[in-house]
């Protein structure tokens, strides 16, 4: 039996992308610290690649960006004012240094190196297509159809810009892109649908363009603007040379994931329009205004449901607590050498606050419920501590579909896909248990300006049989 726990085996959805153009040769240490802003993407594999305006230098590896890029390591890309860089969580393909992005393909005419995000429905077609025409594949991943495709129509256009072009409109599904192409731009593309976010940040040195806005911050960037669903952006000596909507075709029931505003990103990010802490609180007040209860504080379960919990708080006037202690250096999976320490992983990484806890009648918040294994562990925890009561309280609707984008958890093993509401309740061990319902989520995440995409909720997506495993065959 393996002793690696993967204590947060759930759906894997994200992936970071993020680069930059500048008129300065700071571009790989500008990327490096955008990734390290966007580890909570991906922590399974990071990389970078850069260009000396000739060729293409890649470096990647398995492990979280201050592995993969260890002291030193950055002073050994050439000088360069062009870099992209990627966090992989893989969705297709194993965790293999051959899967990890960015991917760089050398063809005829020139080289490119692309960073994706996302997933693509028929990356199994174009992939049996560019075979036809003499390409050759050496991963599993479908990032590397993209990249492939895009060298491919590059060798055809006249230049990198017009083969972008050509080769995203052949792309159905969700893809946030960033492209290094060897003739000196740095292109970005959205699908249609904006499935993932994608944005645009400036300084005086050049552009810079990121899954997330948080990342900006961290490297003396303003945020600027979304890219839009859509929408392909051109950048060359750190300016905006070319930005046009020009992949139209929108599918219904296809949008932003949802999720990413209850789970994938980071609360000081803004997307298309609304910050994810302030969806966040406000899933946690309409919550409170839905599913009320008599208790005597509230506690987020960190880190996702601390937000939920605070705007919970604030509408019912329950007072706000620390729940539990949370162990920052534990990372996404570590080593238990005996059976006694694997049962107490939870713990270890979430420590419930005893002396807050005990006798008390506590409102639990937490952003969802996926398999329910590390909940019911946690309100057992927090009932071993003392605590009178626990009422479960989730910031999102029962998850109910697999995500059609290659999430690794079968439908089968959501809970609440086999589950109803009182067997979930009996099962994690609460006292009573209640989810925000989709008008509830869709109230709270009012602001946002485009569409959703909320699959994994209500069903309906038209990329539902899009399955992770399509390109391993
Ligand atoms: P469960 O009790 O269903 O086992 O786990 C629920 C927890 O999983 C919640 O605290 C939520 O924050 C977290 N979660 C939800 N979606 C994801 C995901 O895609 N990846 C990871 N690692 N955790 C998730
Ligand atoms: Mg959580």
């Amino acid at each position: 039996m393996s002793n690696t726990v993967k204590i947060e085996d759930k759906p894997h959805e994200e992936c970071a992308v993020f680069g930059v153009s500048v008129n300065s040769f700071e571009a790989a240490g500008i990327v490096y610290n955008g990734l390290l802003s966007l580890q909570h993407r991906g922590q399974e594999g990071s990389g970078i690649a850069v260009t000396d305006g000739n060729k293409i230098h890649c470096r990647k590896n398995t492990g979280a960006v201050s592995e993969v890029f260890k002291s030193g390591t950055l002073e050994n890309f050439p000088r360069s004012n062009m870099a992209v860089g990627h966090n992989r969580y893989s969705t297709t393909g194993q965790n293999t240094i051959e899967n990890l992005g960015p991917f760089v393909i050398e063809y005829l005419t020139g080289r490119i190196a692309a960073a994706h995000n996302g997933n693509i429905a028929n990356a199994k077609e174009i992939k049996e297509n560019l075979k036809k025409c003499g390409v050759n594949f050496t991963a599993t991943s479908d990032s590397e159809v993209i990249s492939s495709l895009i060298a491919y129509n590059m060798m055809k256009e006249e230049d990198s810009l017009g083969g972008v072009i050509k080769a995203a409109k052949d792309l159905r599904g969700a893809f946030s892109l960033i492209i290094l192409s060897g003739d000196n731009k740095l292109i970005a593309v959205r699908d249609p649908d904006g499935y993932r976010p994608l944005c645009i940040g400036r300084n005086e040195t050049g552009t810079a363009v990121s899954s997330e806005s948080c990342a900006f911050d961290g490297c003396g960037f303003e945020f600027i603007r979304d890219v839009k669903p859509g929408e392909i952006i051109a950048v060359e000596n750190g300016e905006i040379v070319y930005q046009g909507v020009c992949l139209s075709t929108k599918s219904e029931n296809a949008g932003l994931c949802i999720f990413e505003y209850v789970y994938f990103a980071r609360p000081d990010s803004v997307i298309d329009g609304l910050g994810v802490y302030e969806a966040r609180y406000n899933m946690g007040m309409v919550l409170a205004e839905e599913q009320p209860s008599e208790a005597d504080i509230v506690c987020g379960i960190p880190n996702s449901g601390l937000e939920a919990a605070a705007g919970y708080s604030a509408s019912s006037g329950i007072p706000l607590a620390a729940g539990f202690v949370c162990n920052r250096y534990i990372g996404r999976s570590f080593i238990y050498p005996t059976q006694i320490q694997r049962e107490n992983a939870v713990k270890l990484k979430i420590n419930p606050l005893k002396s807050n806890i005990e006798g008390k009648r506590i409102v639990l918040v937490d952003d969802s419920i996926v398999r329910g294994t590390s909940t019911e562990k946690i309100v057992q925890a927090v009932k071993d501590a003392g605590a009178k009561e626990v009422h479960m309280r989730v910031a999102s609707p029962p998850s109910k579909f697999a995500c059609h984008f290659g999430v690794d958890t079968e439908e089968e093993s959501l809970m609440a896909n086999a589950m109803t509401l009182n067997e979930i309740r009996a099962k994690i061990g609460a006292d009573s248990l209640g989810y925000l319902s989709m008008d509830g989520l869709f109230k709270a995440c009012g602001k946002c300006r485009v569409s959703f995409c909320s699959h994994c909720f209500t069903g309906g997506s038209p990329y539902a049989k899009v399955r992770k495993n399509e390109l391993e065959k």
